[in-house]
């Protein structure tokens, strides 16, 4: 960027963080406020956030279930959707990374960061100030909480539900050694058959046999790693070339602001205002173009490779699988299927994208195109 244009961004940058720091000092929220809360337009033209009732209920009940020490973030996302207290109508479930996030947001006990430091807001809290702290203590480690200390099951958490009535199946441990699992309302729900108690080894078994539907045949491994390369290699030449009209496009837009900007300084001073007006109009556009140019660059740092990666990652999953930890056992089938669900003593599973392809083909290995 040109030395001139650069004083003017800075200086123009300085002005709207001057303006913010003055609304947030005076406890007002310019920004779009989080989970929970409504933004009301005052008379003045000044936003204000409100509570959401019905969200901020949901709210609550979420600091209140980790407070109570007995949730962790994956139970309480199953217990939030059992409830029915949903994310959003198209998005049901809370993602953990939300849920993490909210748990450590301070908007919610009225205080707002920004730039590092806290300020106090005139919205009002939604959550206890005690009930907050408590939540913090534990997402630290230094709460008494139950979840930290109970066993972790493999196969538990919601992840598998009960064919029968749908709800989630739960394990339990026998003589301190045996896992089992079992539907959890075995004794409430009316079930076509009696709930199955199945050993945890009988339930490890059939998902890597579902894995190993993920395997293909040598030639065709190798012919489908050939064909993705070549694609891949096509699209990295053709993003590369569109990178590099990015960039002539931006420098010449910076040339042109440059002048402009070097014209309002000979010009008259009626005239001033007329040639800033243009500059920052083109400046924007300049923005457009380089916020364009850093999204095509990380695209194509994040596409090279990938369908060979996840080609190449599942012919090694089932034998890999057996030798994980509970926690990414769970996460590897939870994004490998989709609708796991326990029959009687046998596991269904449908295969999420894009393992699907590949599940479905490995029984027809020439229809593979
Ligand atoms: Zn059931």
């Amino acid at each position: 960027m040109g030395v001139v244009a650069r004083w003017y961004t800075d200086n123009l940058r300085e002005e709207v963080n001057k303006g913010f720091r003055s609304k947030i000092e005076a406890g007002e929220y310019p920004h779009r406020p989080p989970y929970g809360y409504r933004t009301v337009k005052e008379s003045k033209g000044s936003k204000f956030p409100t509570p959401d009732p019905e969200k901020a209920e949901i709210i609550r009940t979420i600091f209140k279930l980790i407070a109570s020490g007995k949730y962790s973030i994956d139970t309480l996302r199953e217990e939030l959707f059992q409830r029915g207290m949903y994310f959003s109508q198209s998005t049901r479930k809370w993602t953990r990374s939300h849920l993490a996030k909210l748990l450590r947001h301070p908007f919610y006990i009225g205080k707002i960061p920004w730039h590092g430091k806290i300020y106090e807001g005139k919205h009002k809290p939604i959550v206890n100030e005690q009930v907050w702290q408590k939540v913090q203590e534990i997402l630290d480690g230094r709460g008494n909480a139950k979840c930290h200390k109970r066993r972790e099951f493999t196969y538990g958490h919601g992840l598998i539900k009960c064919a029968d009535c749908g709800y989630s199946i739960t394990a339990e441990t026998h003589k301190q050694q045996y896992t089992y699992y079992v539907c959890s309302q075995r004794r409430h729900l009316n079930h076509s058959a009696k709930p199955a108690w199945v050993p945890e080894q009988l339930i490890e078994s059939q998902v890597v046999s579902l894995l190993d539907k993920l395997i293909l045949p040598k030639e065709v491994y190798n012919w489908v790693i050939e064909y993705l390369k070549r694609i891949s290699t096509q699209e990295v030449v053709d993003t590369q070339k569109e990178l590099k009209l990015l960039k002539r496009k931006i420098s010449e837009s910076q040339n042109t602001v440059d002048a402009i900007l070097l014209r309002a300084a000979q010009a008259e001073d009626s005239l001033v205002d007329g040639f800033m007006r243009l500059a920052r109009e083109r400046q924007s556009e300049m923005a457009l173009l380089q916020r364009r140019f850093e999204q095509t660059k990380l695209g194509l740092q994040e596409d090279t490779g990938g369908p060979v990666k996840i080609l190449e990652l599942a012919q090694h999953l089932s034998r890999r699988y057996v030798t994980l930890k509970p926690s990414p056992k769970r996460q590897i089938a939870d994004s490998v299927f989709s609708n796991l669900e326990l029959n009687g003593v046998s596991l269904c599973a449908e295969y999420r994208l894009p393992f699907a392809i590949l599940a479905k083909n490995t029984n027809r290995p020439l229809n593979y195109a």
